[in-house]
This record gives C-alpha cells, sequence and structure tokens, in this order.
C-alpha cells in the first residue's frame, strides 16, 4: 500500500474528518501512485481560515524576505528535479523529459519571482498640487484560491502561487483529482523551505465540489482558474455571485500556419512537438495545421513519414516520445471526436484507433491521428479535442489562414512559418491570439513573457511576466500633502 498522502493546511499534514479516500493511478501501467485524502467543505474552510491567519504577519514581511524563501525553494526545486518529474510521470504519463521541464518552469518561476520581491515596482508621479506627493504601490488581494488542471501538474501551481506569494499573499491550491501526489510533493518542497505555516495550503478531493467551495468561501479574495472552458464558465458564475475577482485560463484550439515559403523540415518538427508533445494534452497545443495549397501534399508526406516512426508508451521508458492519455474518459472523448470527425466528412489518414494491445494493454493509449480535408465549419476545427489529433485546413494565401486561424471562439497560442520578413510582421499584428511565434511550433512559452489567451480562452487577465503582478496585487494611491493648509483637488489649482 502506498503512504497515504494528506492535506496541508496551517503547516501541517493532516487526514480529512471524512476518512473517505481516493486513489490516483499511472495512465499508462494502471499501477496505483497514491491513496488520497478525500476532503470536502469543512476542509476547504480549515485551509482559508489558515490562510486568511497567516495573510496578517506574511504582508507585513518585507519582499525581499518572501523572495529569499522563493529563491530556496528554486535551490531545493532543482535538487528534486528528477525525482518530482518521475512522480509527475508516474502520475500525469507525459514524457520523462517533458515532466523535467514542467519541473523547470516552476524552478525558473521561483527564482523570478524571488527577484521580484526586490522590485515591485510601484509609480511616483507628479501632484498636480504644490507641496504634495502622489505614488501607487501595490498591495496583496488576501487568501488567494487557485484551481489548477493535470495537465502541468507542477508548473501551474508554481505560476499562480509564486507571484501571488512575492506579493504578500496567502494561498490555498486546490490541485486537480488526476493529480494529487505531485501537487503533495511539489508543496513539501515549498515546506521544507521554511515557509511560514498557513502562508501555503492544500486540499485534496474528488469532488467538483471542492472547488465550488473555495470558489464560493466568503474569506477566499481572489480566484484564479485554469481548467476547463465549460469549468471555467462556472467558476466565472460563481465568483460574480460572490463579488470576488477571478481570473481564468482555459481551452485552447491552436493553429500553426504553413506558408508556401517555410522550410517544411523546420515545420515538421514544430509540429510533431506541438500537436503529439504531451499526447497533444496541452493548452497550447497545435490541433488545426493550416496549409498554403503550394506545399500541402509534400508536408503531409513528411508529416505521416514522421508519424509512423512516432515512438509511444510509458513516459518513463527511454526513447519514448509520446506518452498516455490521462484518463478512460478523456481517451473515449478523443475516439468520440476521431467518429464525428469522420461523420462530417474530413479524411482519416492516420491513427485514429485506441491502443490496447500488449504494452498498452493496462495503459490508456491513442494512435497519434492525422485528418486531412478539415474545413472551418467542422467541430474538430473548432472544439478543443485535448489529445493527440490533428486536422488539416488547405488554403491559398496568409490571409485565408490568418482569417480562418481567427475565426474559433479560443484565442491562445498560433504559429507561422515563413521566411518572408514582411508576411511574418503581417501575421502577428493580425493574429488574435495571445501568444503567437514565427518559425517555432504552437509551444514553449517562458516565464517572464505573459502567458493567456484572448476570447474565450481567458477573460483579459495573463499569467506569468510582469502580468502575473496585476493578477495578484492591487493599487493603492498615496497622496501626501506636506502644505500644511488645506488644498483642494481640481479647485485650489489656479
Ligand atoms: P477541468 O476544467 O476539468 O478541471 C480544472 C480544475 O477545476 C480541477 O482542479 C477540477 O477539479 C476543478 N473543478 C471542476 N469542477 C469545478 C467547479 N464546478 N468549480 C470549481 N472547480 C472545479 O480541466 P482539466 O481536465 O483538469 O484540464 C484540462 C483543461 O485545462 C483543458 O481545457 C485545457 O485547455 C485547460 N488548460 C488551460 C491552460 C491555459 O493556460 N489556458 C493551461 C492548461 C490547461
Amino acid at each position: 500500500m502506498k503512504t497515504l498522502v494528506k492535506n496541508f493546511i496551517g503547516g501541517k499534514w493532516v487526514e480529512a474528518r471524512s476518512r473517505r479516500y481516493f486513489e490516483s493511478r499511472n495512465p499508462a501501467t494502471g499501477e496505483l501512485v497514491g491513496r488520497c485524502v478525500d476532503s470536502g467543505r469543512e476542509e476547504i474552510d480549515q485551509a482559508v481560515k489558515a490562510a486568511a491567519r497567516a495573510f496578517e504577519s506574511w504582508r507585513r514581511v518585507p519582499a525581499p524576505r518572501r523572495g529569499e524563501i522563493l529563491f530556496r525553494v528554486a535551490e531545493r526545486l532543482v535538487r528534486h528535479k528528477d525525482a518530482l518529474a518521475r512522480t509527475l510521470t508516474q502520475e500525469m504519463g507525459k514524457v520523462l523529459t517533458e515532466a523535467k521541464g514542467d519541473v523547470q518552469e516552476a524552478i525558473d518561476m521561483a527564482a523570478y519571482m524571488a527577484g521580484e520581491g526586490r522590485r515591485l515596482f510601484g509609480h511616483v508621479v507628479p501632484s498636480e498640487l504644490p507641496n504634495k506627493s502622489a505614488q501607487c504601490i501595490r498591495e496583496p488581494v488576501g487568501v488567494v484560491g487557485l484551481i489548477t488542471p493535470w495537465n502541468f501538474p507542477v508548473a501551474i501551481p508554481a505560476w499562480k502561487s509564486f507571484p501571488a506569494l512575492i506579493l504578500g499573499n496567502t494561498v490555498v491550491l486546490k490541485p486537480s483529482p488526476e493529480t494529487p501526489v505531485t501537487a503533495a510533493s511539489f508543496i513539501k518542497i515549498i515546506e521544507e523551505c521554511g515557509m511560514p505555516p498557513g502562508v501555503v495550503n492544500l486540499v485534496l478531493g474528488s469532488s467538483a465540489q471542492l472547488g465550488e467551495a473555495l470558489v464560493s468561501h466568503p474569506e477566499v479574495a481572489l480566484i484564479s482558474f485554469t481548467g476547463s472552458t465549460a469549468t471555467g464558465g462556472k467558476v466565472a458564475v460563481a465568483a460574480a455571485t460572490h463579488h470576488k475577482r477571478v481570473a481564468l485560463e482555459m481551452g485552447g484550439k491552436n493553429a500553426i500556419l504553413v506558408m508556401e515559403d517555410a522550410d517544411l523540415d523546420l515545420a515538421v518538427d514544430g509540429i510533431i512537438w506541438s500537436a503529439f508533445g504531451t499526447t497533444g494534452q496541452r493548452c497550447t497545443a497545435c490541433s488545426r495545421l493550416i496549409v498554403h495549397t503550394d506545399v500541402k501534399n509534400q508536408l503531409m508526406k513528411k508529416l505521416l513519414a514522421r508519424l509512423a516512426k512516432l515512438r509511444i508508451g510509458n513516459g518513463l521508458k527511454p526513447g519514448i516520445e509520446m506518452g498516455p492519455i490521462i484518463n478512460r474518459a478523456q481517451l473515449e472523448k478523443v475516439h468520440g471526436y476521431v467518429g464525428v470527425g469522420q461523420q462530417e466528412g474530413a479524411r482519416l489518414v492516420a491513427g485514429g484507433k485506441i491502443l490496447s494491445e500488449g504494452e498498452f494493454k493496462k495503459g490508456w493509449f491513442y494512435a497519434p491521428t492525422l485528418f486531412d480535408c478539415v474545413t472551418p465549419a467542422m467541430r474538430i476545427a473548432k472544439e478543443e479535442i485535448f489529445g493527440p489529433v490533428l486536422g488539416v485546413l488547405e488554403v491559398k494565401d496568409l490571409d485565408q489562414a490568418i482569417a480562418i486561424n481567427n475565426e474559433v471562439m479560443q484565442g491562445l497560442s498560433t504559429s507561422v512559418y515563413t521566411r518572408d520578413l514582411n508576411r511574418a510582421q503581417r501575421a502577428i499584428a493580425d493574429i488574435r491570439t495571445g501568444i503567437v511565434y514565427v518559425n517555432a511550433g504552437t509551444i514553449g512559452s517562458e516565464v517572464h513573457l505573459p502567458f493567456g489567451g484572448m476570447r474565450r480562452t481567458g477573460n483579459g487577465h495573463r499569467e506569468a511576466g510582469q502580468a502575473a503582478l496585476e493578477t495578484f496585487s492591487e493599487w493603492k494611491a498615496v497622496y501626501i500633502d506636506y502644505s500644511g493648509r488645506l488644498q483642494r483637488a481640481q479647485i485650489d489649482t489656479d
């Protein structure tokens, strides 16, 4: 029996009162990764109360001192990178090299936000009145609820918690029920770096009510959510009902545009990595390939050759390039979309099947899938599939490619392959997504740039970069009048 994974509340690892448990299993092998406490509203309440108590002292700790703890977190994550990545692969399935990348994002974010502890710049501006100064300073928001998905089980909690913490907020993390063991291992590393009790809390559970309890809790000031568009909509409604701030990062339907002058071999590398890396289970995964008529056949031939050689299996094994799908429900959803694509008239040219023989027997594996003759109106061209399925759409020029790219409801990431600088610049200007790549795939954000999507992918906030500071803080305007008399703004200005 694996050890029991508990909640972390007020600086202690504790059981849930219900004494109910849920299991986390390896999607590649079906093996048990951990038995976890199945919490409810009561544990959310305890965690929020612990965070609210800790907030009063944490917000007063000078930001550079808060940063020193985050530096220690970065260092400790470096030391534990391999072990944490292995746990991540076992629990979530992505191949080990990608799991290490997931942990590296957390390391980068910890180091970046630690440095922010000595910046957190505000503004000093002239007053319209004499002998008066005016400045704006950042304030933490309070207790922040973090609701995270399973596909980046270390990076996303890190993206959210480190900016929140450097600003003086305290946090309650509610991770996906698919990746509780990884979340607990991540929180343990933070604990071991001397984070004061109650500043970071973790509540594990299998039901949607846990997230709802966090969103509706009156002492939670802000919810930062990453997950599906459907859940994000519910979170937004609940947050509005309770008059609280909410930052949403949701689904994508990202495209790679390949123009007739592109370096096709370079494009193939980017397409394979973006569409089939993490088994297509990235919010920035490429699921639409929008390609110029002149190079389509050549590109398809190269793609099919690469797909045939893609090594699928347990992500812990060396050389494996694509791991399993997270669970049975997601596997069935992906397969369902393949059926939809065929009914809609798209032409299945590779994959399209569940892999269940031999080494795939105990896991949730799907063959990398390629559809030709996809049109913009098809559901497989519009809806997020979140699996290793790529649809090819043919266009006659860049304008048409951009128009098709922009017409979906999601707006996260787009890539364009061209060797023509003018075309690239025009694409950058006209593409309506939060992230644009030129001559690289749709994935690969760096922590010091803003991350997030336009339209239904988000609600205007951005994670990472300086933009993350906006999400997790609010501005306080301060006027200091040293004239020794009443000075009335807008009135005593003559
Ligand atoms: P999900 O929406 O099912 O779950 C996300 C989180 O919300 C989980 O912790 C879940 O337990 C919780 N939750 C479920 N119901 C809830 C409710 N009613 N109230 C509050 N919380 C609730 O998403 P998932 O399957 O874990 O993740 C995959 C999705 O995440 C994909 O759509 C993907 O595009 C998206 N994603 C987006 C980004 C981004 O930055 N835009 C990044 C990664 C993943």
